[in-house]
């Protein structure tokens, strides 16, 4: 078994040589389940290259090239028998047949009968029928039965057929049967020829004990079935076994992953001190949520054990997570040792900067900023501090991680807005120290599938409650008939001493346009509507320094309404901004609109998010954009997007690590997800080497399914 194991190099150099050995007719090399497709019959370069590009260059990949649909053509019916709307097949024989000419239109007709009786069929623009269905061809012909009105009787139009050999064992494909359908008609006979040559070949991967736990059929009975399924619900359940097998295959390396974050030598085991503890609540103007007490309670456990903490921390905009990253890093430093954060952005981290000062300075603990842009001298003196280990708590960009930064003691690594740093930032922080406890928070609600995958090396918290008297921002959806509207509310709120954002979207054809666009909608609103307000722009093309120096104007009251096309600046903590205005909101994703509503409302004062429809704006797209007035709740409109655009376009460009998943779908399969990881998890920890056979088979079989999956190269 174990020689059936492709090891990518072999499977790539394979390939090449293959071929010269075959063109030139040297050695009669045999055809197995790991050559290209191009070496099954009827297979051209150019229909091998098209294929190469869905990721099917294999006959095995093309094995798990799973139908999209069926058509249930399986109810056979006497033609006598047949009813107008029928979806039915019927055993016949030719008994006449011709080629109808009308203008241009060339139509074949012929005459089917059986035991009972005939039935004309008919088919538009194929007269090379007469080939196929000569007089006294026995065929199977599945079809609707329709009612022709101007010849005045019932016909099947269009129907699919097989023609029947007496010589053949016939085995239905095209008709008669539950038939497969994929992305293109002659993928059907491909797959056909593949299953009946190599089907035998195929070996499961999915070790016995699991196969057996989760009554999972075999893989050649499932590969079987999957493409020419003898009823659907065999269909159903040969898909249900793939999409497991896919999902566990991926959670394997998941765990694997996990594995070695883990591998880094025994953690640095704190001490939960109580005492300090309760100093840092009893200095807090406000009492812990539930959520931030239980999440709480879930980090003490991590950090007093001996393995590294790897948790992801989740929670809405404005659910309070600063406070408990605080009070994780206060435990690292009352136990000695130093604790960092990472945020995204100068902004952001010199925001954290404040806050965690404001929570830990009183306590007597030493907060350091570190940033790219600072003076030199200024940053010496930072970068001395954190090595010299007198700083406590560091707060910064990923200035952090570079490589003049070096720590005394790092025990706790926090990271800030997850999903604007890769894997690569996150491992880097965690390099600072020694197997250093690790801590990520997002708030952008990540569905539980996707947690499981994307993030599926972590565990997960979730802070699902926000702090008590938070009034939900009000939320409508208005479109250029209202602008006018929308203008004189806002100036009534500038008069009132708020603030006010509005937001463009990236276009995305050209940076010089959405600057040109945003400059001129800046000045228009600027001269135009609000001459009487203080305006300020913020846009992509601006260097960090001047945004940052806008944002401070902002912060500050000086700006009462600020003008932004980018929407990561847009991230910070302005309590007195109460309305949100976002232009074009058909054309972010809901998440992100989301993400934008959560900028105000972060005080008492009643808060406004306005999401401006474009007039080319679908009306599916103003439902979509309907779910953010109906809800507050980021999770209900995480899953929401999700199931609207699908987990890569929720996810977008810049998440890392989500496979293209060929039978698996993150939307409908969370429970074979939850088994499989389950599953996964206990076979990598009975053997973290992964060297068993089974072990073994499971390894090669990642390497095929995943192999062109970047994340995956790394697991080793
Ligand atoms: P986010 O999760 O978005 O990072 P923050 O940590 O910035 O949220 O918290 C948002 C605001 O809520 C801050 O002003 C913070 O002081 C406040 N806050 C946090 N926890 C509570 C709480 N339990 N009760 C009241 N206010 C809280
Ligand atoms: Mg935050």
């Amino acid at each position: 078994m174990a020689e059936r194991r492709p090891g990518r190099g072999a499977r790539q150099a394979a390939r090449p040589r293959l071929m010269t050995a075959c063109t030139e007719g040297l050695i009669a090399t045999e055809t197995t389940l790991l050559s290209g497709i191009r070496y099954l019959k009827g297979v051209g370069p150019r229909f091998a290259s098209l294929f190469a590009k869905a990721g099917v260059e294999t006959i095995d990949d093309l094995l798990y090239y799973v139908p999209r649909a069926y058509t249930d053509w399986s109810r056979i019916s006497r033609i006598d028998d047949l009813r107008i709307g029928d979806r039915v097949t019927v055993v016949a024989t030719v008994l006449s047949c011709d080629v109808a000419r009308r203008g241009r239109l060339r139509t074949f007709v012929a005459a089917l009968e059986d035991d009972s009786g005939a039935i004309f069929a008919r088919w538009f623009n194929q007269p090379w029928l007469q080939n196929v269905l000569k007089t006294g061809t026995k065929a199977v012909v599945s079809g609707e039965v329709r009612f022709d009105r101007f010849a005045r009787r019932t016909e099947f139009i269009n129907p699919v057929f097989e023609v029947l050999r007496e010589t053949e064992a016939a085995e239905l494909v095209h008709a008669g049967r539950i038939v497969p359908e994929y992305s293109r008609r002659r993928i059907r006979g491909l797959v056909k020829s593949a299953l009946d040559r190599f089907l035998d070949d195929l070996v499961d991967p999915l070790p016995e004990a699991v196969r057996k736990k989760r009554s999972l059929p075999g893989i050649r009975e499932a590969m079987g079935e999957i493409h020419f399924p003898p009823s659907l619900e065999r269909a159903a359940a040969a898909r249900e076994r793939l999409a497991y097998e896919e999902f566990f295959l991926f959670q394997v390396i998941v765990a694997l992953r996990r594995l070695k974050a883990a591998a880094g030598g025994p953690a640095i085991r704190l001490d939960w001190n109580g005492r300090e503890h309760e100093r840092l609540l009893a200095s807090l103007p406000f009492a812990l949520t539930a959520a931030q007490a239980r999440v709480i309670e879930e980090i003490r456990g991590d950090m007093s054990s001996d393995r590294a903490m790897h948790r992801l921390l989740q929670g809405d905009v404005g659910s309070g997570k600063t406070v408990v990253a605080a009070a994780a890093m206060h435990q690292a430093v009352a136990n000695g040792y130093q604790a960092a954060i990472m945020a995204p952005t100068e902004i952001l981290a010199e925001q954290h900067h404040v806050n965690i000062e404001g929570l830990l300075g009183p306590l007597g603990d030493r907060v350091v900023l570190l940033r790219g842009g600072m003076k030199a001298a200024e940053r010496d003196a930072a970068l001395a501090l954190i090595e010299s280990g007198e700083a406590d708590v560091v707060v910064g960009t990923h200035a952090l991680v570079q490589e003049g930064t070096r720590f005394g003691n790092l025990a706790l690594a926090v990271v800030d807005e997850q999903h604007r740093f890769g894997v690569v930032q996150r491992a880097a922080l965690r390099e600072k120290g020694t197997a250093p406890d690790l801590l990520v928070m997002t708030a952008t609600p990540i569905p539980r599938t996707l947690a499981l995958t994307v993030y599926g090396d972590l565990d997960v918290s979730v802070l699902d409650e926000l702090p008590p008297g938070r009034t939900p921002v009000v939320t409508a959806v208005r479109d250029e008939a209202a602008r006018k509207k929308v203008y004189e509310f806002l100036k009534g709120e500038i008069a009132g001493g708020r603030q006010v954002f509005v937001v463009y979207p990236l276009v995305e054809e050209s940076e010089k346009m959405e600057l040109s666009a945003a400059t001129e909608m800046y000045e228009r609103l600027r001269k135009k509507v609000f001459p009487e307000a203080s305006l300020g722009l913020i846009h992509g093309r601006m260097r960090p320094e001047e945004k940052d120096a806008v944002m401070e104007r902002f912060k500050t009251g000086e700006i009462d309404l600020l003008v932004s096309t980018t929407v990561v600046e847009v991230g910070v903590d302005v309590p007195n901004a109460t309305v949100m205005v976002i232009e074009h909101a058909e054309r972010f994703g809901l998440a992100q609109l989301h993400q934008l509503r959560g900028r105000v409302g972060r005080s008492g004062l009643k808060s406004y998010c306005v999401l401006m429809v474009g007039t080319g704006a679908s009306d599916e797209a103003r439902e979509r954009i309907q779910v953010l007035a109906d809800t507050s709740d980021g999770f209900v409109i995480a899953e929401r997007d999700l199931a609207i655009r699908g987990p890569g376009e929720f996810l977008g460009v810049r998440q890392h690590g989500l496979p293209r998943f060929s039978v698996a779908d993150l939307r409908r399969d969370v429970r074979l997800l939850v088994e499989a990881r389950e599953d996964a998890f206990g076979f990598v920890e009975a053997d973290p080497e992964m060297s068993g056979d089974e072990a073994r088979l499971v390894s090669g079989a990642i390497e095929r399914r995943f192999r062109d999956r970047e994340t995956l190269i790394d697991v080793g």
